[in-house]
């Protein structure tokens, strides 16, 4: 079975997207000297390459960050064969600037031949932050090495999905809700600009916004997320088993749960 990386690309601005993703086409040609063929993503503008071995997704994805990271964020979509860490403490400078994501990609292949790809995470003002996401196919190795000695790893858990049109936790695109978008202050039929409602999460029933990150629905599906990476469950059935939790999410040290992901994982789940 061929293993699929899946590498998105999608237009900065509305820009001539057409004629700029065929330039990107033209320039993997001229390098490789074959065709790359993207395919249009379903929604929104953009396209996604698909890339059967990993050192070649890797290349390709550092390459295109490279030269067309001005016009087009390029990244690579996860999938449940990769283990993501966040790591900390590293060093993700050179003369004061904050290293691009493919350099610390490149950084840390030196090291890891496993690595598929190297993510800068931002605080909630878009702001870059000295945390990198990085994510490997098979193993994660014990220590970290190619950015510093004094890295420390945890285990990375994906927010929780969010539905923009009724606030609950799934994919906007499975909701089942027939009504218009809710407000997300009190869950009424009416614009957030338009109410003047106490707060009422339309999830718990709390006095809080539904974005509210302290929300316990919140922490639950937050937590299921944590149980389904390190038991190798779907995210659905650790929903179902994940009881409602009020204190915070404890997350255990990479090491540790490392091996329980790797012992559960399977590999029967496709790129697209
Ligand atoms: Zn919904
Ligand atoms: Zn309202
Ligand atoms: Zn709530």
């Amino acid at each position: 079975m061929h293993t699929k990386f899946k590498i998105n690309i999608i237009p900065r601005a509305n820009n001539d997207t057409r004629a700029s993703l065929e330039n990107i086409q033209e320039t993997m040609r001229k390098v490789d000297g074959r065709p790359y063929n993207y395919r249009s993503l379903e929604r929104g503008p953009g396209a996604y390459l698909l890339i059967n071995e990993l050192k070649d997704a890797r290349f390709w994805l550092c390459f295109l960050q490279l030269r067309f990271s001005e016009t087009f964020t390029i990244y690579l979509v996860d999938s449940p064969r990769y283990k993501a860490v966040v790591l900390k403490g590293a060093n993700t400078k050179a003369k004061g600037d904050w290293l691009p994501n493919h350099k610390l990609t490149e950084k840390l292949a030196e090291k890891h031949s496993n690595v598929v790809s190297a993510q800068r995470l931002l605080n909630k003002d878009k702001q870059p932050t000295g945390a990198v996401k990085v994510s490997f196919l098979g193993e994660v190795p014990t220590k970290i090495l190619g950015l510093g000695n004094r890295t420390r790893s945890e285990i990375y858990v994906p927010p929780a999905p969010r539905c923009h049109k009724c606030h609950g936790f799934h994919r906007s695109y499975a909701c089942k809700a027939t009504e218009p978008v809710k407000c997300p202050k009190c869950g009424g039929d009416h614009d957030e600009a338009q109410c003047k409602n106490r707060h009422s999460c339309v999830n718990c029933g709390g006095a809080h916004h539904a974005y509210y990150p302290q929300c316990p629905e919140n922490k639950r599906h937050k937590a299921a997320h944590l149980t389904s990476l390190t038991e190798g469950i779907s995210y659905a059935t650790a929903v179902k088993k994940t009881a409602a939790i009020s204190s915070t999410v404890q997350r255990p040290p990479t090491a540790q749960i490392v091996k329980t992901v790797s012992e559960n994982v399977t590999d029967n789940v496709n790129a697209d």
